[in-house]
């Protein structure tokens, strides 16, 4: 290991964390001063930064906003003495811009907790170093809604099946339908460049209705009428009179039953609660289908939603999956959607699990459903069919003990 750089204005806390990391077998180099310490950090020759926030003339959330732009690659963790929203925050932001703050840190700290932090930061640090830089995008222009109907009506448009797994007995239980259109000279394009405008005009309707069958379709050729399929929808489904009637008409054409198709509504996608978008929704629910509530926890999400929509399900969007680990703040969140799903009685699911230790925690706090590139990224049909063959078989989650 090639040593910790410390910065905290308290001596006696920089001779303590050195003593420490030394009975570790660890170099620290300290520096009471975030100016005193810049040109050491700009080398960026450091297995991990520990930064305390309230630091003295550069504080810590200045000095986070300097090394952003040092293009930093080192693991940085931050601590404080102060309240734990304060450490949260500041780390939140930082990774907003690009700093690579792995953890925080609350003091005072134990010495198995701060062995244990240098030595994932070490390990994360050599899986960085094992990997490509990623290729800087390219800015592209979004689809305008006409060119993607178009694109739709010439056979281009795709849809991919991601798997969701029930957490109590590691079994897929259902598949969320995702949306591509592939261009003929673009290739593959995702939703983030054609749904938002799309979802504002009526044209939606024209799309969902070729999403739907496709959908549709696929899912009978899975031959699994034990899964659930969850189609996305646009609030401008919900404003149609005409949409319940639509979705159940074609549900029997394919001999599908409501109860297996749950309805995925985004509420920033300008969900609203007037009569005509409830007595739909009921409308929808009555017939028999699902109704979940997607990315729960961002945007606008209000407990007005839940108090009055037919929800049963919801999404913790992947955001909190993705921070519960290290960000005390997020978990909180987290424990409140599943305890509210809990309450309302509706089912849970977490989108966005990379990694078995995701999957465990997140099935520890009592979420029902997982979702996320760990069990299984968006695929097209085939490919999903030959993953239910493998995850009967082979999938790795089934041999971790729960
Ligand atoms: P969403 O419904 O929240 O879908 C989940 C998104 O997260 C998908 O992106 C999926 O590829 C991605 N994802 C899944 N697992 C992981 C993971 O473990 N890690 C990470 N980093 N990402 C993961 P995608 O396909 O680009 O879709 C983006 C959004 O576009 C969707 O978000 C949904 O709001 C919208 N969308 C997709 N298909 C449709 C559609 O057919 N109709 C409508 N109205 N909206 C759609
Ligand atoms: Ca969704
Ligand atoms: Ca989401």
């Amino acid at each position: 290991m090639k040593g910790i750089l410390v910065i905290d204005g308290n001596q006696g806390f920089c001779e303590l964390i050195s003593t420490l990391c030394g009975d570790l077998g660890l170099k620290a180099t300290c520096f009471l001063s975030f100016e005193k310490a810049i040109a050491e950090i700009s080398l960026g020759d450091y297995d991990c930064i520990f930064m305390e926030l309230d630091l003295q003339g550069i504080d810590g959330p200045q000095a986070i906003g300097i090394m952003t732009g040092m293009c930093l690659n080192v693991p940085v963790i931050l601590m404080s003495g102060e309240h734990a929203s304060i450490l949260s925050t500041a780390q939140y932001a930082g990774k907003m811009r690009g700093l690579n703050i792995v953890s925080t840190i609350a003091k005072p700290f134990s010495v198995d907790e701060l062995s244990s932090l240098i030595q994932d930061a070490a390990d994360r640090q050599q899986q960085l170093e094992g990997q490509q830089p990623a290729a800087p995008r390219e800015k592209v222009e979004n689809l305008r809604p006409g060119e993607v109907i178009r694109l739709v009506e010439a056979g281009h448009l795709q849809c991919v099946f991601q798997p969701q797994i029930d957490l109590n007995t590691r079994n897929v239980c259902g598949v969320e339908v995702l949306a591509r259109i592939d261009h003929p000279e673009q290739g593959v394009i995702t939703p983030d460049r054609f749904v938002n405008e799309l979802e504002n005009c009526s044209l939606i309707e024209v799309f969902n209705e070729y999403l739907f069958n496709h959908s549709f379709k696929a899912y009978k050729a899975f031959g699994r009428p034990d899964l659930t399929i969850s189609i996305n929808i646009s609030a401008y489904c919900i404003r149609n009179e005409l949409f319940p009637d639509f979705i159940s008409t074609l549900a029997k054409q394919y001999d599908i039953s409501p109860s297996k198709v749950i309805l995925e509504i985004t509420e920033s996608h300008g969900l609203n609660f007037s009569a005509q978008s409830l007595m739909i929704m009921s409308r929808v629910r009555i017939k028999g289908f699902s109704l979940s509530i997607d990315d729960f926890g961002t945007g606008y999400s209000s407990l007005e939603t839940f108090s009055k929509v037919p929800f049963n399900e919801l999404k913790v969007d992947r955001e909190f999956t993705s921070r519960l680990r290290a960000e005390e703040r997020a978990k909180k969140i987290f424990e409140l959607a599943i305890n509210l799903s809990k309450q309302m009685g509706i089912v849970s699911v977490a989108e966005g699990i990379e990694d078995e230790e995701e999957a465990s925690l997140v099935a520890a706090i009592g979420c029902d459903v997982g979702q996320g590139y760990y069990f299984g990224r968006p695929m097209p049909s085939e490919k999903f069919m030959e993953w239910l063959n493998w995850e009967l078989k082979e999938a790795p989650w089934k041999q971790v003990s729960i």
